[in-house]
């Protein structure tokens, strides 16, 4: 199959040769004996119509050897120039079609390939480079949901199961009844959560910019938390400045509000205390919110606005790590800026900073 194809190239080659080249030996060999003849009558040279002849038979064997031997070089420089690059390409976009996101083009050990075919190569590599990742963190982000959905599915058909008891209590009839309800709402969260930071990351929310008070949106955000630091009794502490008036979306900074309030309850344990200010440059606002909590590693703190990511597992029941990345998705949408600074068992502190115009 390969020595067929090989001898097809071979006479397409020869038919292009003869016709051509051939073609082009005799216009030049014609050339050369007209100039030859015009030369002899001119300068009144002593050649016979015979000694043309054969100069003329010469010249156009030379000129048709040398112009095999030219063909047979550019045949072989594009062989190794643009076909051989051109054949890597294809065989390489062909795999990635088929799903390979690890395939690469080397392009160092392509001879004399052109400056063009190393630009595209590049740019190849890198859109394969980028495909890989965005794969990844596909199907990251479908296991790591799907991990999420089973717990509270398993829990559910549990309850459900348990409930079909005909000689259930009515305490534990209702006991059983208010843990499905739970399990559903936290799903219903974290489904929330889902489509909030999918709609974030689609960039299919475009900010509604207004301007309003950032002190007496945070009051409003802390006072949703009243029962919960009264029924753990954390302390509460607050250094709000007065009339710090922002041009933001009111409604996705609230989440943030939100998210980085109910870690900090979450956090800190019974007797604790939370602190929330809010201070301003004529350019900035800056909010931090600081517990006196179980606090976190440095390895812990450098994972943390990564979606599913759970760096303390004793309250992994209470969220789905998805609470920071929404926050740190809604920051960068505010071109804000925000970090966290955490001593283990000690607390921690993320500060907040948004333009203010
Ligand atoms: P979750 O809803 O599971 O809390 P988050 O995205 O809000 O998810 O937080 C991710 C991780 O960041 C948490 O599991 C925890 O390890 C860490 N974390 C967030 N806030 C605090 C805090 N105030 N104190 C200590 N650790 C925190």
């Amino acid at each position: 199959m390969k020595d067929k194809t090989v001898i097809k190239s071979i006479l397409r080659w020869l038919n292009h040769y003869f016709v051509f080249f051939i073609l082009v030996a005799f216009i030049i060999t014609c050339c050369t004996m007209l100039f030859v003849s015009t030369l002899r009558d001119s300068l009144g040279l002593e050649l016979t119509d015979d000694n043309i002849g054969a100069a003329a038979k010469i010249t156009f064997i030379n000129v048709a050897l040398l112009s095999l031997i030219f063909t047979v070089i550019d045949t072989i420089r594009r062989k190794l120039t643009v076909e051989r690059p051109v054949r890597n390409i294809t065989q390489a976009a062909e795999k990635l079609i088929q799903g390979d996101f690890s395939v690469r083009i080397n392009n160092k050990n392509i001879i004399g390939t052109d400056e063009t075919f190393n630009r595209v190569i590049d740019c190849f590599n890198k859109m394969a480079e980028e495909l890989g990742s965005v794969e990844t963190l596909r199907t990251d982000f479908i296991a790591n949901v799907s991990h999420e959905m089973k717990t509270p599915l398993a829990v559910m058909q549990n309850y459900g199961t348990l409930l079909q008891a005909p000689d259930l209590s009515q305490e534990k009839r209702m006991e059983y009844a208010k843990a499905v309800t739970d399990t559903c709402r936290k799903m219903a969260d974290m489904m929330t959560n889902i489509l909030k930071l999918n709609r974030l990351e689609n960039q299919q929310i475009y900010p509604c910019i207004t301007e309003f008070n950032l002190g007496e949106q945070l009051c409003e955000c802390l006072l949703q938390y009243e029962n919960v630091w009264e029924q753990s009794d954390i302390e509460i502490e607050t250094d709000i400045a007065e009339d710090i008036i922002v041009k933001a979306d009111a409604e996705l900074l609230s989440h943030v509000w939100n998210n980085l309030f109910s870690n900090a309850f979450k956090f800190t344990p019974s007797g604790g205390k939370v602190t929330v200010s809010l201070s301003a440059t004529p350019d900035y606002a800056q909010v931090r919110v600081t517990d006196t909590g179980c606090g976190m590693t440095p390895q812990v703190g450098a994972h943390i606005f990564e979606k599913f990511y759970q760096g303390d597992t004793s309250h992994s029941s209470q969220g789905n790590g998805l609470g920071l990345a929404l926050v740190k998705r809604v920051v960068d949408i505010m071109h804000g800026e925000i970090s966290v600074e955490s001593v283990v068992g000690k607390g921690s502190t993320f500060v907040v900073r948004i333009s203010r115009c």
